[in-house]
């Protein structure tokens, strides 16, 4: 094995070199172009290369780039903070910047911890999460994960956290209507923290859409409230993981929204600063950060923790984000591109779903639409349809997971500025794609 390279990810793998990008396209060092099909890893919201938030990252390296938190407050900080109180639901106003969405979890589980102890409630320290989940890459956020592959050999070094399972209703075989099904996974969590014993529950940590883990998976909407009546029926603090569903992924702020539900702490990242810097934060209800600050203080920070660069960006992208009305945007053109998608279940009879709201869609791969049987794991979809996009400059995020067991499910999220002729290219390649991969492993296709 020659090494061509010093860098490695999590493996060999070698991609062209990017040279630039713009609005949804970029471009490798051969001058092919790409459509960024899932926003890189659905962190592109605004898009590539942005003028004006490449000039307001500009101004404030003229003036300051880091400025250490405890040594000096600065401007770009507690404007985010403030734009971002003002955006996030009523009651969730006080916020804790982070550089990344591992570190929003993480920060999310400690400030519950904290806020527990402060409250008497010292036995509380178990934090419930769903199977299949991700919820980052630290120790602490590989315990709430639920996806084996990433964890397991991990578990020696970790606590166990309990996992319930996720509302993944379509593969459900049984009569229920939609609105049982939902309750049904939702008592799920009750019947956990009863055998956990509750005065030891502290939190339980979901995404509201599920992201890499469940391909866009969205619970019936029965599920939300009844998950919040749980979690107060028993003291526990909620927690949404929106590190992809939020900055108006989904066509609302934070997904949250859809349902009316007010969690008690939320993770962001991603979308957040949409890739022109590494940021994330952590907002929570204020009377949970009064009882932490009040008693001592939040035990927990990190050394690149609102910086006035980080933050000028964020203020930047935010402020796009709501010049451009791209929340409106991604909420119209994920409808049109989930229809889309559904049109080509005609055509291809082993798409088996597809499910998502806004612009966090994704589409599953199955050998049987009716019994939802996934295909064959040697045939390696989930790999090769990336591939044959690829190839074709459509780029497409994919995962081989659900549950106990298996599927391939694609995740199609472009940046929320997209139009009409585009997602057209969108389907134009994914169709070209499909046909190929069919053609390749002998799959029916509808003509
Ligand atoms: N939570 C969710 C829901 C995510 O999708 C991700 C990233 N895929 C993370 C947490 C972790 O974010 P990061 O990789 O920025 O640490």
């Amino acid at each position: 094995m020659t090494r061509s390279s010093n860098l490695f990810y999590q493996s060999r793998l070698a991609r062209p070199m990017l040279d630039r990008a713009e609005g949804i396209y970029l471009w490798d060092t051969s001058g092919k172009r790409y459509l960024d099909g899932s926003s890189g890893a659905m962190v592109s919201n605004i898009g590539h290369s942005n003028p004006r938030v490449i000039e307001a990252m500009k101004k404030q390296l003229d003036k300051s780039s880091f400025g250490y938190r405890l040594h000096f407050q600065n401007e770009p900080a507690e404007k985010l903070a403030r734009m971002t109180a003002e955006l996030m639901p009523e009651g969730l106003d006080r916020v804790f910047f982070v550089s990344g969405g591992s570190e929003a979890v993480e920060s999310s589980v400690k400030l519950a911890r904290q806020y527990a102890i402060t409250q008497g409630n010292d036995k509380r320290w178990k934090v419930i999460s769903r199977f299949p989940s991700y919820h980052g890459g630290t120790l602490g956020a590989v315990a709430l994960t639920g996806y084996d592959p990433l964890t397991k050999p991990f578990a020696p070094m970790m606590r166990e956290m309990p996992k319930i399972p996720a509302p993944l209703c379509y593969l459900d075989q049984d009569n229920l209507d939609d609105e049982a099904r939902g309750l049904k996974y939702a008592e799920m969590l009750r019947d956990e923290i009863i055998a956990q014993g509750p005065e030891t529950v502290l939190a339980f940590i979901m995404e509201p859409i599920g992201g890499a883990s469940t391909g866009a998976l969205v619970a019936p909407d029965s599920y939300y409230g009844r998950i919040r009546e749980i979690c107060d029926e028993f003291g526990i603090l909620l927690i949404y993981d929106e590190v992809m569903t939020g900055a108006g992924r989904t066509g609302k702020f934070v997904a949250s929204e859809h349902w009316g539900i007010t969690p008690d702490i939320v993770a962001l990242s991603k979308g957040f600063a949409a890739g022109y810097s590494p940021l994330g934060a952590m907002v929570a209800k204020s009377d949970i950060v009064d009882a932490v600050l009040d008693a001592g203080g939040f035990l927990h920070g990190f050394t690149y923790a609102g910086n006035p660069l980080a933050c000028a960006a964020g203020t930047a992208v935010l402020t796009e984000l709501q010049r451009l009305d791209l929340i409106t945007n991604a909420a119209a053109m994920g409808e049109i591109l989930k229809s889309e998608l559904t049109t080509l279940m005609d055509r291809y009879p082993f798409i088996g779903d597809v499910r998502g709201k806004g612009l966090l869609l994704a589409f599953e791969l199955v050998s049987d639409r009716e019994t939802m049987v996934p295909l064959p794991k040697g045939l390696n979809a989930y790999n090769r349809l990336v591939d044959l996009a690829y190839e074709r400059g459509l780029i497409i995020y994919s995962r081989r997971t659900r549950g106990g067991i298996e599927g391939d499910h694609f995740l199609v999220c472009p940046p929320l500025i997209i139009n009409r002729p585009q997602i057209d290219e969108i389907t134009a390649t994914l169709i070209e794609s499909l046909d190929s991969m069919a053609a390749e492993m002998n799959l029916p296709v509808n003509v």
